[in-house]
């Protein structure tokens, strides 16, 4: 049987469990996550032109201008292995990259998910990462069986710098700013998938792989 290409990008606020579903997402699906933050960090390591442009900002803590950030997502969307489709995580992050990246890829799945600034605040400050291969765990909510130790590679956790309240709120309220205009028009688009993300990941995972089987997408 042949199936349904899947072009998505999944996005909500901070903490609502993007990268994780992601993960699980891509898994399930067998299609590349493509992660904005990781491609940024991808660039500047591989020191490639645009990486030395993207160094800059990111050493300043400010946001990379629009042009730049599609430029790097351009750039490794050709990499990817595009014939099986792709997940995007954290890009778009406002209107006129969405509209860029459709005029590139047109996007058939937008999935939202949605949880409140309280819930987001919690659950990034219990947020911890694997140094080595960055699978995300939470302290209480999906702890690793030995605390402080990846159970996957063994690599260390680590808590990230942005990752507190004050920085927590900040980057909440550019979400709602910035971002949050994307329901609207993912949803002109006719693409828009809205999930609650205050349920258990896996509660999370099975209500999006059933609403996206509606729409066509087969695991
Ligand atoms: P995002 O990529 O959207 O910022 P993450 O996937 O990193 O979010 O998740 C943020 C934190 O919340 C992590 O510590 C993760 O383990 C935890 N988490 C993710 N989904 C859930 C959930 N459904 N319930 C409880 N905690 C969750
Ligand atoms: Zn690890």
């Amino acid at each position: 049987m042949m199936r349904k290409k899947i072009r998505a990008v999944l996005f909500g606020p901070q903490g609502c469990g993007k990268g994780t579903q992601g993960q699980l997402l891509a898994d399930r699906f067998d299609i590349p996550l493509v992660g904005a933050g990781d491609l940024f960090r991808a660039e500047i390591s591989a020191r490639s032109q645009l990486g030395k442009l993207a160094k800059s900002y990111v050493e300043r803590g400010a946001l990379a201008p629009d042009e730049l950030v599609n430029a790097v997502i351009a750039s490794q969307l050709k990499k990817v292995d595009l014939a099986r489709g792709f997940i995007l995580d954290g890009y778009p992050r406002n209107v006129e990259q969405a509209t860029y990246l459709d005029r590139i890829m047109k996007v058939n799945l937008a999935v939202y998910i949605k949880i409140t600034d309280k819930e987001a605040v919690r659950r990034l400050q219990g947020r911890r990462q694997c140094k080595r291969c960055k699978f995300t765990y939470h302290l209480t909510d999906a702890p690793p069986a030995k605390s402080n130790q990846c159970s996957i590679c063994g690599g260390p956790l680590i808590k990230r710098a942005d990752d507190t309240e004050d920085i927590i709120r900040q980057r909440l309220a550019a979400f709602h700013f910035m971002t949050e205009p994307l329901v609207s028009y993912y949803r002109q688009q006719g693409v828009l998938l809205p999930i609650n993300g205050e349920q258990s990941i896996p509660y999370v995972f099975e209500d999006m792989i059933k609403k996206m089987a509606k729409l066509g997408f087969q695991s």
